[in-house]
């Protein structure tokens, strides 16, 4: 899974303490990790693992799965045994479900310590993550800030979810456990931003990003790009997911897009299109859309050029491994040099068939 990527803006990312989910590495100087999170109904068995196995061709580093009661924890040990990818389980409150779960092979338990309850139960579910090397991820958001926090601070605010994260970050070390990363989210992107930026400067653990209910694809997307992308730059984030009302294989995509743009990971085809115009000598939407569905099954990074006309078509096509320029006649072009002229309707079988090529001489 950790294959095929680059480091961009590495040089100026913030230095976590690395934890294991599984065979993932989380932190450090690993990938930034992506996640998703199933939303079938856990005990549905066959339909989660469906959805997890979807999550993971897509590119998915790691998987959550909630789990709310303890006929859904049954479920989730055999979910495990059916897939590879590390799984997240993701528990509120009910401290035996999350010794049930750690018994039953989850790679991570997201559980906030402050909501478990009487200590011996933090100390038991501590002792559990302990014994099997499992991490513990503390999930703060914004829509379920302490009571108390919401009345001192008037309304969710930066300041209340760091807050509220450091408390559940004060018990992990009392207990001296120091093998967990932080998310803090909000669907305000502005507030998210503000909120993580405190917090990689208070603690050393692995941030996990993401902006909460984001909304539809289109939407969440941008907002997720947005602020996502405003915290990558700074070097802060080290796994995240993107929240959509959307099928999660799409935040998977999502999640990719994100981190490609900025150079961090790379993954499958990189699609370079222009927007078209009037000068445009075939259908470069059309063919684009195409292309995308045809090598969707790629995961080797790269780059492919699809433009309109000779405006800008030499220049992209040049710098892509495989590029085709619209013109009289279309030209084909393979790691930048003219490789034969293509019909209009031959056009997406000779992008595939080059494309398919390259990767096969790679190995
Ligand atoms: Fe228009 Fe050509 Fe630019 Fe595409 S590359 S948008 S067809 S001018």
């Amino acid at each position: 899974a950790q294959a095929g990527w680059v480091r961009g803006l590495g040089a100026v990312r913030r230095r976590s303490r690395p934890i294991r989910v599984g065979r993932v590495t989380v932190g450090g100087d690993a990938p930034v990790a992506v996640q998703s999170m199933t939303n079938t109904d856990t005990c549905d068995v066959a339909a989660t693992v469906a959805q997890v196995r979807a999550l993971e061709a897509a590119g998915a580093d790691i998987v959550r799965i909630s789990v709310p009661s303890m006929e859904a924890a049954e479920a989730f040990g055999r979910i495990r045994r059916e897939v590879e990818v590390p799984l997240v389980a993701d528990i509120h409150f009910d401290y035996r479900i999350a010794l049930r779960v750690a018994e039953l092979g989850a790679d991570c338990l997201r559980i906030n310590p402050g909501n478990i309850g009487r200590e011996e139960r933090v100390r038991a579910v501590i002792a559990a993550a302990r014994e099997r090397g499992i991490p513990i991820r503390i999930g703060v958001n914004a829509g379920s800030l302490e009571k108390e926090l919401l009345a001192r601070y008037g309304e969710p605010t930066a300041e209340a979810l760091v807050e509220s994260a450091l408390r559940h970050v004060a018990i992990l070390e009392r207990h001296d456990f120091p093998d967990f990363k932080v998310s803090l989210k909000a669907s305000d992107v502005p507030m998210t931003v503000a909120a993580y930026r405190m917090l990689a400067r208070r603690i050393e653990q692995p941030l996990h990003l993401g902006i909460t209910e984001a909304g539809g694809l289109l939407p969440g997307a941008v907002k997720s790009a947005v602020g996502l992308g405003m915290l990558l730059a700074e070097g802060i984030g080290d796994t995240l997911r993107v929240s959509l009302a959307a099928d999660p294989v799409e935040e998977v995509r999502v999640g990719y897009e994100i981190l490609k743009s900025l150079g961090l990971r790379a993954r499958g085809v990189n699609l370079i299109a222009c927007p078209t115009c009037s000068r445009q000598r075939f259908d470069v939407i059309g063919v684009t859309r195409e292309l995308e569905r045809r090598l969707a099954d790629v995961r080797e990074p790269i780059d492919v050029a699809v433009i309109g006309c000779v405006v800008n078509g030499p220049g992209e096509a040049r710098i892509a491994e495989v590029g085709v320029t619209g013109g009289e006649p279309n030209l084909l072009y393979v790691q930048g040099r003219p490789a034969g002229k293509v019909d209009d309707e031959a056009l997406v079988d000779a992008v595939e068939r080059a494309v398919r090529e390259r990767l096969a001489r790679r190995g």
